[in-house]
């Protein structure tokens, strides 16, 4: 109790005191990157069109369609739609495929925005030259109109600037860090560089990135999971322990063990010390009960009276008594007053 109450003083909601035992047994934690590591607002960085296209044109069609759409790329290209004050068009049979973009018609044209592989997947020509023509390691969304390649957005999405100590603090506890992300394995990588992670997957979907957490879960690893929900929340309910950003979705909040309320990685680090200390604290108080039984309970059935002639008076067995729990009390709220960074 003292342990989860100083969590949520520290803007660590911790579910439970199962979760805070868990915790304390994690070697690895797995992390998601838009929204987790970085901001999850991306902001527009440039817009690369093919032949006849304009650039408003190209834009104006991918907004259409990410208007209906929650995620945060969408909701940057939206954004620099409106400030082209480009007029959006209405969309019909509108899919958002999670982890991969969106579909839909515009004047039954079929429209796809996404990823490179989503739109090879769906069929779309030309997509293979338009990446060849991409230099930086930027998530990329890429357009297609009536299963042709027009053009594609690049997003810069940058990291938060709480990650980098965050990362290496984990280092420090012995924390495994390994980054799942559904970006491209160019930006994953130029990030986890930057950050230095220990393993990098890119392109994975949803419904992989929870097949990732059961496989290593049946390595007999204890698995943390961290992100912000937006394609992980199946990943965080499946994972040992679920840390969901609070600044991410509803469903990550409710499937995870733990919320970082600041939606900042240093959240984790606090859990993974808060969860030691409290566990220690434990140990220390199984201790502290038991001492006074050991010692006391030996004597009071007449031990050593046969030798010295000693019995234990009720009445100091009964202080003893009290002592043991009130050992166990002060101890376990000392846990108030631990300094944790
Ligand atoms: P992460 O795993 O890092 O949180 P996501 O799984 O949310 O990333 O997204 C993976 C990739 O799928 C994005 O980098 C983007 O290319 C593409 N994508 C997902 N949703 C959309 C969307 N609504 N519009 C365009 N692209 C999208
Ligand atoms: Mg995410």
């Amino acid at each position: 109790m003292v342990g989860v109450g100083k969590g949520a003083e520290m803007g660590v909601l911790i579910k439970n005191a199962e979760v805070l035992e868990k915790l304390e047994r994690v070697n690895t934690l797995v992390i998601d990157k838009t929204g987790t590591l970085t901001e999850g607002k991306p902001k527009i960085d440039h817009i690369h069109t093919t032949a006849n296209w304009q650039e408003n044109a190209i834009l104006q069609v991918a907004a259409s369609l990410e208007a209906l759409s929650e995620h945060p790329i969408g909701l940057s290209i939206l954004q620099e739609a409106k400030k082209r004050a480009l007029p959006l068009s209405s969309v019909n049979a509108f899919q958002a495929v999670t982890g991969f973009g969106v579909k839909g018609f515009i004047d039954e044209k079929e429209i796809l925005v996404g990823t490179a592989e989503f739109l090879k997947e769906m069929h779309s020509k030309g997509i293979e030259e338009l990446q060849n023509s991409v230099k930086e390691a930027l998530t990329v969304i890429f357009i297609a109109i009536q299963g042709q390649a027009v053009g594609y957005i690049t997003v810069k999405d940058p990291i938060k600037a709480s990650t980098p100590k965050a990362i290496e603090d984990l280092h420090r506890l012995g924390v495994k860090v390994i980054m799942l992300t559904g970006d491209n394995i160019e930006t994953a990588q130029s990030v986890a560089t930057k950050l230095q992670i220990d393993e990098v997957y890119a392109g994975v979907n949803p419904l992989d990135k929870q097949a990732f957490i059961q496989k290593h879960k049946s390595e007999k690893k204890v698995i943390a999971m961290a992100g912000d929900g937006m394609n992980d929340a199946a990943a965080l309910a499946t994972a040992d322990v679920g840390i969901a950003m609070g600044t991410g979705s509803d469903v990550a909040i409710e499937s995870a063990g733990v919320t970082l309320v600041k939606g900042d990685l240093n959240g984790a680090v606090l859990a993974f010390h808060l969860s030691r200390n409290t566990m220690r604290n434990i140990h220390q108080n199984l201790f502290f009960a038991f001492i006074y039984n050991l010692l006391g309970l030996p004597i009071a059935a007449g031990a050593l009276y046969p030798v010295f002639g000693l019995l234990l008076n009720p009445m100091i067995a009964s202080v003893a008594m009290t002592l043991s729990s009130l050992s166990v009390i002060f101890n376990a709220l000392r846990l108030k007053s631990i300094k944790v960074r």
